[in-house]
């Protein structure tokens, strides 16, 4: 097997469950489709069981319909066991093995816990973190089906934190401004009606309010939060705060 087989993504999130990413950073996705970037989703699980749902084929069918929402080029379902998710070696080497296939340049994870909510995720947080190291050892052929290593360059904390007035802990915050693309997260969402759709109608309003509140602090109308795991630092401090370089038109920041 071989690497090429796989497109190159400039971008892969990963949650535990096909739901998670949507919620957690939509906006920030479908914002780098447009963008042209090319983007990938990882689920760890197919979510199921779930109260409300006939079966994972409809869980899967509808993770499908938000990925295309989304715009995202590659969804991937790995066969990892929901409720039952836990941090091992073998969970890490199949995240690392398809960051090996994909060789993204940044990847997008949990960075908190979800007190009353799925363990899962916090699961997938320690998993995600392993499985970024793992992907560039080398040595180590052996457990990879020969694929070669890949260095990821960076790696930001999601949160879908609804229940909590504090930031993550880490070492920076920054917004992506999700203006343009937050209905089109509402509509990934919506996508998965047998968790949202009638049954938990006021989740669209929470997303709403938290993406605006969120945007709000950066001078946006609606933005998703990222938690950096490194202290964020630029050599052009310019093109850092207004995205411009040298003789480009002078453009104010973006506070309204
Ligand atoms: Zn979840």
């Amino acid at each position: 097997m071989s690497a090429t087989e796989y497109p190159r993504l400039d971008v892969i999130a990963v949650g535990a469950h096909p739901d998670d990413v949507e919620i957690a950073c939509g906006g920030t996705l479908a914002q780098l489709v447009r963008q042209g970037y090319q983007v990938g989703i990882i689920d760890l699980t197919d979510g199921e069981p779930t109260p409300n749902s006939p079966g994972p084929e409809v869980r899967f069918a509808e993770a499908q319909k938000a990925a295309a929402t989304l715009g995202v080029q590659v969804r991937v379902q790995l066969d990892l066991p929901n409720r039952r998710l836990f941090d091992t070696f073998e969970a890490r080497v199949m995240l690392a093995k398809e960051f090996r296939k994909y060789r993204p340049r940044l990847v997008l994870g949990f960075g908190d816990k979800t007190p009353l909510a799925s363990p899962d995720h916090w699961q997938a947080m320690q998993i995600t973190d392993a499985a970024i190291f793992y992907a560039r050892l080398t040595k180590w052929d052996e457990y990879f089906d020969g694929l070669p290593v890949h260095t990821i360059s960076a790696h930001l904390y999601y949160s879908l934190g609804f229940g909590n007035l504090q930031l993550p802990e880490g070492a920076g915050h920054l917004v992506v401004d999700i203006s343009e693309t937050l209905q089109t997260k509402l509509d990934a969402v919506r996508c998965y009606a047998t968790q949202f759709a009638n049954v938990k109608e006021f989740i669209f309003e929470r997303i709403r309010a938290a993406a605006m509140h969120d945007g709000t602090a950066a001078g946006y109308d609606a933005g998703e939060v990222f938690t950096s795991t490194r202290t964020l630092g630029t050599r052009d401090l310019v093109h850092f705060l207004f995205g411009q370089a040298p003789g480009d038109e002078p453009r104010k920041p973006p506070v309204r």
